[in-house]
């Protein structure tokens, strides 16, 4: 009996023992899902926020690059939505358009008076795409760029703005340029085929005439060479391949240096010339580019000057003796004021009818833009003060010598 309650209580303690076991496993097996689920969580939540951490650095730096993109480039920068309203633009595109008050206003306000209205409105409108245009205004020319933006629920436009004033104005320079070159040689050129053609005709028993023909053809000859030699002078110059090598030298000596292959002509028509400059006076100068400068100025000064005329150069000290300022006058035809402002420009000639009055002594109108060029890289200034009929003075400054 004892044993059978013994047995039962055996029975039962391994019943519940049993069960306890059970209970653990599946407690256990319980607790390893629900750890597994929450580590897998983790794991997605962690890969999640890394996802979002990348993708927000890359909108950071795709923003910076925009930023900074928008920030250097040459370019305005110009965005407008569906509306046509100004939602961004950069400092560039503010210069441009001269813009002062906040955006977010209707391009057409913003921009006032350049027409980009038809430009926008074109990509805005259904077809979308692209278009540019160059646009003038107050004597500055914009290239407009307009690209839509968006689908056709949304559509907005970038408009990109890049100024283009001085590569219009050197392409009418290069243009300007080789017109009047061709302009300039074709007269020597002309004059010199003509001469020939006379003397290849039965002239040659005639002495007087064979040596009248050689020497106006000599002039032309000397025209052209002056020419070559000048476009060559303001080809080194312009390029910065005829560097100056300043040293102290007495004015005096630059400018008796300078006039003294002009004295023939000078005597030839009977002009005086006077010099004041102070004996001890010294210059910093690259002597044979302030030669060739003096030399211009006392040419023009004779050419432009009728026979028995005069000139005067004179040196004195300005700015404390800092500079020298050098002055070439003549009592010649003068220059009419509308002309001043332009001609130290290079093939400026005030008239031709005038330069014809020189004579033989016709120029190349590149002689003041030369002589502009050489005083500039020298630090100084170069002016002339002219009254038509009365004469001319040219100015021109050097820093002091020793
Ligand atoms: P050019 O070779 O024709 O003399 P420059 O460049 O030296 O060319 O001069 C430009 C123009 O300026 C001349 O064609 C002339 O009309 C005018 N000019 C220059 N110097 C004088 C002057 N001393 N008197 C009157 N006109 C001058």
């Amino acid at each position: 009996m004892t044993n059978n309650r013994q047995q039962k209580t055996i029975n039962d303690l391994e019943f519940l023992f049993g069960a306890a076991i059970l209970i653990i496993v599946a407690l256990l097996f319980l607790w390893w899902r629900t750890h597994e689920r929450a580590q897998a969580q983790a794991r997605q939540g962690a890969e999640h926020a890394a996802r979002l951490h990348a993708l927000e650095q890359e909108r950071a730096s795709a923003q910076e690059k925009l930023a900074a993109f928008t920030h250097i480039t040459s370019d305005g920068i110009v965005q407008v939505d569906a509306n046509g309203l100004v939602t961004y633009m950069n400092d560039r595109a503010r210069d441009l358009l001269q813009v002062t008050n906040r955006v977010e206003r209707p391009l057409r306000e913003v921009a006032w008076g350049y027409d980009l209205q038809p430009l926008v409105a074109q990509v805005l409108s259904e077809s979308g795409g692209a278009t540019s245009q160059t646009i003038v205004k107050d004597e500055r020319a914009f290239h407009v760029q307009v690209v839509a933006l968006g689908d056709e629920n949304k559509r907005g436009a970038l408009l990109g703005i890049t100024e283009v004033t001085e590569l219009q104005r050197l392409g009418r320079a290069r243009r300007e340029f080789v017109a009047n070159i061709s302009h300039e040689l074709r007269t020597p050129v002309a004059s010199l085929q003509l001469l020939a053609d006379t003397l290849s005709e039965d002239v040659l028993d005639n002495k007087e005439l064979v040596t009248d023909l050689l020497s106006r053809a000599r002039t032309q000859i000397d025209l052209l060479k002056q020419l070559t030699d000048e476009l060559m002078d303001l080809a080194l110059i312009e390029s910065g391949q005829a560097p100056i090598r300043l040293v102290s030298i007495f004015a005096v000596d630059l400018v008796n240096d300078a006039i003294a292959p002009l004295r023939p002509q000078l005597e030839r028509k009977q002009i005086a010339l006077e010099t004041h400059i102070p004996p001890d006076m010294e210059v910093l100068a690259d002597p044979q580019a302030i030669r060739k400068v003096i030399s211009n100025l006392t040419h023009n000064a004779l050419k432009f000057t009728p026979n028995e005329g005069r000139l005067v150069i004179r040196a004195v000290w300005h700015n404390q003796g800092a500079d020298v300022e050098f002055s070439i006058q003549d009592n010649g035809i003068g220059i009419p004021d509308k002309d001043l402002p332009r001609i130290f420009e290079r093939f400026y000639k005030v008239d031709r009818s005038r330069t014809r009055a020189a004579g033989d002594l016709r120029g190349t109108g590149l002689g003041l833009a030369i002589a502009r060029h050489i005083v500039e890289a020298h630090g100084g200034k170069i002016s002339v003060a002219s009254v038509e009929g009365k004469g001319s003075t040219f100015y021109f400054t050097l820093p002091s010598g020793e």
